[in-house]
């Protein structure tokens, strides 16, 4: 048996904990399978942005006739970005790899991970086992795949497959309407293939506030090359020649032929075949790994971060999560973990970006709050930029409980509210009192605050008596 002072079951986030049982001597094991960096790097946030961020050049430009402005694009040549996107991630992932092989304090073992009791794994591939005397797992999700007749039998792509595509695909379906079909249906869409999404709900992007889902749904019934069947299931999937042709019950009972189908409906927990049951580690009825507010499981000893614990499934909540697990695992402080101020993004057209409660959320909790709602074309740079989109801020007696935004930049422009909240008192005063700079769309987020704020002088100002039409 192997044995170290920390053993990390999982190369994405939980690495992070493992830097500083490094920096303090501790000799740490770290099992991964895949690529180091977990979802994120190869999988995931990296590669998906950068195709997106090609996608948003590509509209932007497509978007300049409003400005009177004449841009033409050659088509993408996909194979060509996917090969230097996956080049460069898969480089910063061996990049991570080869610092742990080279650090006198790392072991990393090349395989997959399962428990035969609290502190110790079998690792495939590995002769002998592997013990920690503290652990940490952070094994992250996987894609679900729902239960659709004939769905075992046609090819069809996961999340990681459309972001390495080499040819463009004529046609695309995608069953789901959460974040990432919104993203990978933006970005093709984009780039010229014609993208059916087929939603159980009624709206895309369903978590988010009723206006921002409302906005991202009517955005993408707009949009060229985007048809959406809502409330509606896939019934049933079949090859069909070269396409998979693909049926739909519900709201819309159609029939839809694709040369490629997207299953983007969801995700679990990577628990199902970790040896869970040899240990004292309780999960949910989810296979979610259940943690206590200073992430160590019911197995003592044994602490977890990331997708793994569930909800907020976002990269820099399993960061955020390490920071505490670090803490508690290895400097033993008995930190709890503060979500407080943290924000989420989508990235797909229009951009959203959320902080806090929705007005559904504060419906069900019966929490009085009081609203205001600032339009993009009314901040001066709106106006002459011709943007639209809202910042919408919900708020109690001046502190802030939720702020979403959708339109351009909001990924970035949240980050104010998210400061507000996380270092200071979270008021609607402090984010309406900060100067804001002239005439940056940040304003339009003075502005939304301005309306809920009690200045003796409101200079917030409002263009929303001109248009460039
Ligand atoms: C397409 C897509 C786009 C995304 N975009 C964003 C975004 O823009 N912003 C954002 O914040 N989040 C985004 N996410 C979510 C983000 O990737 C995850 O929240 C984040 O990666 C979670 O980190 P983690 O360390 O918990 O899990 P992961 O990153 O999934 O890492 C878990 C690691 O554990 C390994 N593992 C699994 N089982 C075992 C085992 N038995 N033994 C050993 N190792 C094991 C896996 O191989 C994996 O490398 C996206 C996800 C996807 C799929």
């Amino acid at each position: 048996m192997q044995e170290f002072d920390l053993l990390i079951v999982g190369g994405g986030s939980g690495t992070q904990v493992g830097s500083l049982a490094a920096d303090r001597d501790m000799s740490v094991a770290v099992v991964e399978p895949g690529p180091l960096g977990g979802a994120c790097i190869t999988r995931g946030c990296v590669p998906s942005k950068a195709l997106i961020h090609r996608a948003d050049v590509i509209r932007e430009a497509q978007r300049a006739d409003r400005l009177g402005l004449d841009i033409e694009i050659s088509e993408p040549d996909l194979g060509a970005t996917t090969e230097e996107v996956r080049n460069t991630v898969y480089e910063k992932a061996e990049n991570q790899a080869a610092g742990l092989r080279e650090s006198d304090d790392h072991t990393l073992y090349d395989g997959k991970a399962r428990f035969v009791d609290d502190r110790t794994v079998e690792i495939e591939g590995v002769d002998e086992r592997v013990r920690g005397e503290r652990v940490v797992i952070a094994v992250g999700t996987s894609p679900t795949v729902p239960p659709i007749e004939g769905l075992d039998e046609v090819e069809f792509l996961t999340s990681e497959d459309a972001l390495y595509l080499d040819e463009t695909p004529e046609k695309l379906a995608i069953i789901g309407g959460g974040y990432i079909a919104a993203e990978l249906g933006h970005f093709y869409a984009t780039i010229g293939t014609e993208v059916t999404i087929i939603q159980r709900d009624g709206f895309l992007v369903p978590r988010e506030d009723s206006d921002v889902r409302a906005a991202v749904t009517a955005a993408f019934e707009d949009r060229e090359n985007c048809t959406l069947h809502l409330g509606s299931e896939a019934s049933e999937v079949e090859n069909r020649g070269e396409q998979v042709a693909l049926s739909t019950a519900g709201d819309s009972e159609v029939e839809i032929e694709a040369d490629e189908l997207l299953v983007a409906a969801g995700r679990a927990p990577n628990t199902d075949e970790l040896g869970v049951e040899e240990t004292g580690i309780v999960l949910d009825d989810t296979g979610y790994i259940e943690v206590d507010d200073g992430l160590e499981t019911s197995a003592e000893g044994v602490w977890a971060l990331g997708d793994v614990i569930g909800a907020p499934l976002f990269k820099h909540a399993a960061d955020h999560e390490a920071r505490t697990v670090a803490a508690n695992a290895v400097a033993e402080r008995g930190e709890t973990i503060d979500y407080t101020g943290m924000a989420h993004a989508i990235f797909t057209e229009p951009k959203v970006a959320s902080c806090g409660k929705t007005e559904d959320e504060l419906e069900e909790a019966g929490q009085e709050y009081e609203r205001a709602r600032f339009e993009y074309d009314s901040a001066p740079m709106g106006t002459v930029a011709k943007e639209t989109g809202f910042v919408k801020v919900l708020a109690s007696e001046g502190t802030v409980l939720g702020c979403h935004i959708v339109g351009p930049e909001a990924t970035t422009l949240i980050h104010e509210v998210s400061v507000a909240g996380r270092v200071g008192e979270g008021t609607v005063e402090e984010i309406a009192e900060a100067i804001h700079v002239h005439p940056a769309l940040n304003e339009v987020v003075l502005g939304a605050f301005d309306e809920l704020a009690d200045p003796l002088l409101s200079t917030a100002p409002d263009w929303s008596d001109v248009s460039m039409e």
